[in-house]
């Protein structure tokens, strides 16, 4: 049976419980793993799970709506909750230990620490969602020290992010693996998401193209054209070809993949990301070039 914890005593009680049962077992350290999210979980979070599973003895969900990463107008009230699916997807995927804290648990009275990476953060997501990504890494911060994992888990579904917290951990000297995991997609192109919950059924038969776009851009790129300019002109005519819902395009960059400065002449390896709002979703998407 998954062990769940709320407090910080229940989780390090349930850690130490895990290694030390690992211990009179094996005779030998087991790797911790520890997989973050905000819930709702789909089959992208089940991979990234079911990839800690397999590297780690020792696997640990986060789920946590951390209200720090979210915008005063964005969807922190109605971001979608569902506790009992969400137990049982952690549990079917090989995970070990869910950390469920309250807010209250995670920020108590008095809170006064914010961790910030400069540069990274102020570019594309972050131009739109000021204040995002210091959520994002403060509550990873936290989630790090708090499950001392030897690896964790992150999707390249959220590519910034992804690049963000591998500079705050090299940065901060974290002792930790950050793993980075393949999108996970639907059958028809479009990357998981528990935001994609907020689709009509129109929106999400227009949803792919968010793909589809980059897609085009990717192959007018092997086709030989490396203008950035160009290249972003025609991934975006993609994204709004067709008749029903239209996007409302945020960005689409191409960008160095680790730096995330953007290119005027793209390179094999670069990354395209796009953002676009679609009816009531802002939605995002990247590929290698
Ligand atoms: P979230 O719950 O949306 O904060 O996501 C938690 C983790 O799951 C993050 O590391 C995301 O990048 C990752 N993730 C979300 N959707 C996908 C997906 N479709 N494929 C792979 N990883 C994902």
């Amino acid at each position: 049976m998954i062990k769940v914890a709320r407090t910080l005593v229940e989780l390090h009680t349930a850690r130490r419980e895990l290694v030390l049962q690992h211990y009179r077992e094996r005779h030998a350290r087991p790797l911790v793993g520890l997989t973050p999210t905000m819930g709702a979980l789909h089959n992208g979070h089940g991979a990234l799970i079911a990839r800690m599973a397999a590297e780690c003895e020792v696997g640990i969900v986060s789920l946590f709506v951390n209200p720090r990463q979210f915008g005063p107008n964005e969807d922190y009230g109605k971001y979608p909750r569902m506790f009992g699916t969400d137990l049982a997807l952690c549990e079917a995927a090989g995970a070990q230990l869910v950390f469920a804290p309250s807010v209250e648990v995670m920020y108590p009275e008095g809170y006064a620490t914010t961790v910030s990476v400069a540069g990274l953060t102020e570019t594309l997501c972050g131009a739109s969602r000021p204040g995002h990504f210091a959520g994002v890494t403060t509550v990873v911060a936290k989630l790090l020290t708090i499950c001392a994992p030897d690896k964790a888990y992150f999707g390249e579904k959220d590519y910034q992010q992804l690049v963000v917290i591998q500079r705050m951990a090299a940065d901060l000297n974290l002792a930790v693996e950050i793993v980075p995991c393949p999108t996970v997609r639907d059958s028809d192109g479009l990357a998981l998401s528990s935001r994609n919950a907020y689709l009509s059924p129109a929106e999400r038969e227009a949803a792919p193209r968010l793909h589809q776009a980059l897609q085009q851009l990717r192959q007018h790129f092997l086709n030989g054209e490396t203008d950035v300019q160009r290249l972003q002109a025609l991934g975006a005519s993609e994204l709004n070809c067709g008749d029903g819902p239209q996007f409302a395009l945020e960005y689409l960059a191409i960008v160095d993949p680790q730096t995330l400065a953007p290119r005027a002449t793209a390179q094999a390896g670069d990354r395209a990301l796009i953002a676009a709002r679609l009816g009531p979703a802002r939605l995002i998407d990247n590929l290698a070039l």
